[in-house]
């Protein structure tokens, strides 16, 4: 799906996280969102996930305005928030229940296409190998692609990353992003990363976008990146 942000503005009290930010993103794109610590990503990824309101502005999928949280936006977290006691398919399984709501996977059994979405996304992040393992005994790396896992579960029409490897080393983050970047383009998923590391953002990013200050200050494609971004 597209995702088009128009003149999203959002103050905290004094502060002013983000100022007019408008961009669009084309269907099945890796865009990446850089910036400093600071500069308003978590902000942005928050309104788009409808976690946080903003003071101004709107964000359109595919034409349709967004005015709620959406059961079909999927988000992978930097401290991934998996339950580390369930194993890899566990936690992937719970992606359900962003999808169909708590009350439903309370009181069903899980149907048979719930698991088996949950293990074709852990074969999408190379974990079908570890499907039963607990997670807490994962590496870093593994935890976050189980995060992503789950996240496919929940069958999203565009996944949010907010700094999906800042906790991760240069190698495990490498596998993480290419990931990502694999599972936007086989699921042609709308994905949008935040990223402060400019170095991995360039090796895995279709598009771009810069914010600094809560302004955007750049938005094309690798080509056209400069160094003082
Ligand atoms: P980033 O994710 O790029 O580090 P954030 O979106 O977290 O940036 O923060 C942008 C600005 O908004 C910062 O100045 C931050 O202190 C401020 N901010 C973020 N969340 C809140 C909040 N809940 N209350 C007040 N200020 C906030
Ligand atoms: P991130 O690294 O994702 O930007 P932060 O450490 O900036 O996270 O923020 C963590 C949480 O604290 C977020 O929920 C954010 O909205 C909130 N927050 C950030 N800055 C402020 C602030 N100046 N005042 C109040 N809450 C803030």
């Amino acid at each position: 799906m597209t995702l088009r942000v128009e003149n999203l503005t959002k103050r905290y009290g004094e502060t002013t996280a983000l100022s007019e930010v408008s961009f669009e993103i084309p269907d099945g794109n890796f865009a990446v969102v850089l910036g400093e610590s600071g500069a308003g990503k978590s902000t942005l990824l928050r309104i788009l996930n409808g976690l946080t309101e903003p003071t101004a502005g709107s964000v359109y999928l595919d034409g349709e305005e967004i005015t709620n949280s959406r059961s079909d936006i999927g988000m992978v977290f930097q401290q991934h928030n998996l339950v580390e006691e369930l194993s890899a398919y566990g936690n992937a399984l719970t992606g359900t229940l962003n999808r169909t709501g708590f009350f439903r996977s309370l009181i069903n059994r899980q149907p048979v296409d719930d698991r088996e979405l949950a293990l074709e996304a852990l074969e999408t992040v190379g974990l079908l190998g570890e499907a039963g393992q607990k997670v807490g005994s994962m590496s870093g790396g593994q935890q976050q692609r189980v995060g992503i896992a789950r996240a496919l579960v929940q069958e999203p029409a565009l996944l949010l990353a907010d700094e999906p490897v800042a906790s991760l080393d240069p190698s495990s983050a490498e596998t993480v992003m290419e990931y990502l970047r694999e599972t936007a383009e086989t699921r042609n998923l709308t994905t949008l990363a935040s990223l402060h590391q400019i170095n991995i953002a360039r090796e895995f990013g279709e598009q771009f976008i810069g914010i600094k200050s809560g302004e955007v200050v750049f938005d094309g494609p690798r080509e056209e990146l400069t160094s003082e971004m």
